[in-house]
């Protein structure tokens, strides 16, 4: 049991508790009456008996603090509820002065009566009324221990001090056998007090867990349902209901399962059609003995999935959860996880699966071949740095747009990543029909692409390899139509190629030369030669170009053609760039002042590196004067246009440093394009020398093709100048100014073009 009796009630009661016993105060208004009536009547009688004035005055105190106290009750209950401890506590001090106050004038009532009268009857009567008064007290007012201090205290002090003025040893024995008495009221109020408010705070407990469960229930992203041990109804939270489309507001407690189920499917949110059968799994599910799950489909096609937890004491709780939003988001992973978000074509790891079902197939009943066909975009990468990739990307859903209308049904195309796409192809009648596939892919990729108001034409290469000959598992048969395209881009791209057995040996030379030249630059087997560039006014070199050479132990004299395109895949051509422009500019200053040095930069230096830097690298290391570095370059560098490497041509033109465009009239930049950049010389490629001298349509287009040049306002360059007869054919051109070939010099090593320009000078010197 807690004592509460040291501590007023409102500090140690929570407020609505607190509040009760306050109104419990003000709620017995009869035992009131009764004593108010019963008192004064009492007082009255003994002043009659006696006719001591002192005591009317008793009985008419009485009557006045009864009538108050009787208007404060009332007062009370017209009254609304106190809202606040402070407004509880005025009224629980109103009522213990008005209590007070009337027990003390009972109490100095029974004073007068021993102290003013020698009457036993007198002396009698007010001795019980104030005791029966007393004991009233324990009953009435158990719950406020203050109020029952006070009222004990205010009788029994006159009471006591009326027996001790009879100054009789009988008196005095019977007023100390009063304290034990008072002392016993206190208690026996103090217990009553004690039992009630652990019953009252049980009650408040136990209301506070249940609001508290209550909450719970009803706040849980789930629907929830009890079943006792004999399947009834025990409780369910308001989702339950809303999941299964039960009305709200029945008791439900003590149904039996069945009758609840007839009630959801009676409800109309289950489909009638299953009731039997949803009626069964329910009835299963809840008689096993551990946790158990099944799905459910609602009439308007939400998922429900219920999950059935059996408790220690036998019954079971009973899960509900609304699974459509978690089961489209799986549903959309597993979509996002196979599936292309670009194209919605299949991605690798969907059509390698697909794929591997298919094989097995072809394994079990010996039949269809298949043709794997691996599509390549010509020229995409152009596209991407050119418009930009949201046109590449709108490129590329349209040419898998495209592939998807070539194919035939029950074939199967995929996007494996970038421009690469591959076509699974049912084969019932031979090659042929793959090279048909091939060349329609070929033919329907070639077609203009209208994209952003853009018209692109680009191409598509097709390698092809045939399952089972070309390969019995998807990880060999995607290497060999990988190999077969290689094939077909070095073929000059827009065909396609099937797969021979040679290729695969070509593509290990390949990797065994990637790793040789991971090494060589380490094993200094580089080296630079130089071919001079002549003024052909003058006959005498105006700048060498640098041109790299691999002299390898075992496979000699590797060519630059073979070995730079390597170089820049593996991206090794940063490396040997660098290390090229630094031995060229070294080189250079061994050279008469006025002959200055060419150095060819790949495009994939000035995507990857800052040539800027790189440059001025090279001029610092060799003291090197800018204005003798010359850098070649191609139109793919200015294709892939972006502000770094127009950012990157304006510093080395102010740094001094000479740009000229290499191979030019192989690609296709337009003219109009050529003059955004600051470039100083154009070099004509040499496919457009070959046959001036014997074939006039051929000198025609080299012409065309110096004027536009010249045009331009660059000085002109010829390159492939082989033979004395395509010289004359050259010099009746007068816009090109300089030219370069086999027939001034091959390209030398550094020994050699020492000695040829050291010729040329005292030649110079000699005329
Ligand atoms: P390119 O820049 O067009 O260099 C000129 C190529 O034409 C050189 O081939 C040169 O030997 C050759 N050539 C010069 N005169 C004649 C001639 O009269 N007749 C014929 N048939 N050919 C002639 P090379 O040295 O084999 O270089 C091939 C290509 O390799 C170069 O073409 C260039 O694109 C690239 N390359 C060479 N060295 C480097 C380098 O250091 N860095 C980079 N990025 N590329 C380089
Ligand atoms: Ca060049
Ligand atoms: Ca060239």
């Amino acid at each position: 049991m807690r004592s509460r009796s040291l501590r007023p009630p409102h500090e140690t009661l929570p407020f609505d508790i607190y509040l009760s016993t306050v109104d419990a105060l003000y709620s017995d208004a009869r035992s009131l009456l009764a004593g108010s009536i019963g008192a004064p009547i009492a007082a009255l009688i003994t002043y009659w008996k006696s006719g001591d004035g002192t005591l009317l005055a008793c009985a008419v105190a009485l009557i006045l603090i009864g009538t108050a106290r009787a208007f404060d009750m009332r007062n009370y209950a017209r009254q609304p509820r106190p809202g606040t401890l402070a407004q509880a506590r005025r009224w629980e001090t109103r009522y213990i002065v008005g209590s007070a106050a009337y027990v003390a004038v009972l109490g100095l009532w029974c004073f007068l009566a021993f102290a003013h009268t020698t009457d036993p009857v007198v002396q009698l009567i007010s001795l019980s009324a104030v005791l029966a008064y007393l004991i009233g007290i324990a009953g009435r007012n158990f719950s406020n221990d203050r109020l029952v201090v006070i009222q004990t205290v205010c009788a029994a002090v006159p009471m006591i001090a009326g027996l001790l003025v009879q100054n009789d040893i009988y008196y005095t024995f019977l007023a100390l056998l009063f304290v034990p008495f008072y002392l016993s009221i206190r208690f026996i109020s103090a217990r009553l007090r004690g039992i009630l408010f652990d019953a009252v705070m049980a009650t408040h407990d136990v209301r506070l867990l249940a609001e508290r469960f209550d909450t719970a229930l009803n706040n849980m992203p789930h629907g929830l349902c009890m079943f006792d041990a004999q399947r009834r109804f025990v409780v369910s939270n308001s989702h339950f209901t809303t999941l299964l489309g039960l009305p709200v507001g029945p008791d439900r407690a003590g149904q039996p399962v069945a009758t609840l189920l007839d009630e959801c499917l009676r409800a109309g949110r289950l489909p009638a059609a299953m009731a039997a059968d949803i009626a069964e799994r329910f009835t299963a599910a809840l008689a096993v003995t551990r946790r158990e799950t099944f799905a459910l489909e609602t009439v308007d096609g939400r998922a429900l999935e219920l999950t059935f937890e059996p408790m220690a004491q036998g019954g079971c709780v009973v899960l509900v959860e609304d699974a459509t939003e978690r089961r489209s988001a799986e549903a959309k992973i597993e979509h996002m996880a196979r599936f292309d978000a670009l194209t919605g074509l299949p991605n690798r790891t969907s059509f390698t699966q697909q794929f591997e079902r298919l094989l097995q197939g072809v394994q079990a009943t010996g039949r269809a071949a298949r043709g794997v066909l691996f599509v390549d975009l010509d020229d995409f990468k152009k596209v991407n740095d050119t418009l930009g990739h949201s046109c590449g990307d709108a490129l590329l859903a349209e040419a898998a747009q495209r592939l998807r209308r070539v194919v035939r049904e029950g074939d199967l195309v995929a996007r494996f990543g970038g421009d690469e796409f591959v076509v699974l192809q049912a084969m019932w009648g031979g090659r042929d029909e793959a090279a048909n596939l091939a060349d329609r892919i070929i033919e329907a990729i070639g077609t203009v692409f209208e994209i952003d108001g853009h018209q692109i034409v680009i191409g598509a290469s097709v390698g092809i390899a045939v399952a089972p000959q070309d390969g019995t598992d998807v990880e060999q048969l995607l290497k060999s139509a990988d190999m077969a395209l290689y094939r077909a881009k070095a073929d000059g791209r827009g065909v396609w190629r099937f797969f021979e057995r040679g290729m695969d040996v070509k593509a290990q030379a390949r990797r065994a030369l990637e790793l040789d030249m991971r090494e060589a630059l380490a094993r200094n087997e580089f080296q630079l030669h130089y071919q001079p560039i002549l003024d052909l006014r003058t006959g005498r070199t105006v700048v060498c170009e640098a041109l790299l050479r691999w002299s390898h132990p075992q496979r000699g004299m590797v060519s630059p053609a073979e070995f730079i395109p390597v170089a820049e895949e593996m991206g090794l051509i940063v490396d040997l760039g660098r290390w090229v422009l630094r031995q060229a500019c070294i080189e250079c200053t061994q050279w008469p002042d006025d002959v200055g040095v060419a150095v060819n930069l790949s495009p994939i230096q000035f995507r990857r590196t800052n040539v800027e830097a790189l440059v001025r690298d090279a001029l610092t290391v060799s003291s090197l004067a800018a204005s003798r570095l010359e850098l070649e370059i191609t139109e793919t560098v200015l294709l892939q246009d972006t502000p770094t490497t127009r950012t990157a041509l304006r510093q080395l033109r102010n740094m001094g440093v000479r740009v000229a465009l290499d191979d030019f009239g192989t690609g296709y930049s337009s003219l109009s394009y050529l003059q955004a950049f600051p470039l100083n010389k154009i070099k004509i490629d040499r496919s457009f020398v070959i046959g001036i001298d014997a074939d006039p349509r051929a000198m025609k287009l080299f012409q065309g093709v110096a004027r536009l040049s010249a045009g331009l306002g660059m000085t002109v360059v010829v390159e492939g100048v082989e033979t004395q007869q395509q010289l004359a054919m050259v010099h009746t051109e007068k816009t090109v100014t300089e030219g370069q070939g086999y027939l001034f010099s091959r390209p030398v090593n550094s020994t050699a073009i020492r000695a040829f320009l050291e010729t040329e000078r005292a030649a110079a010197r000699v005329a």
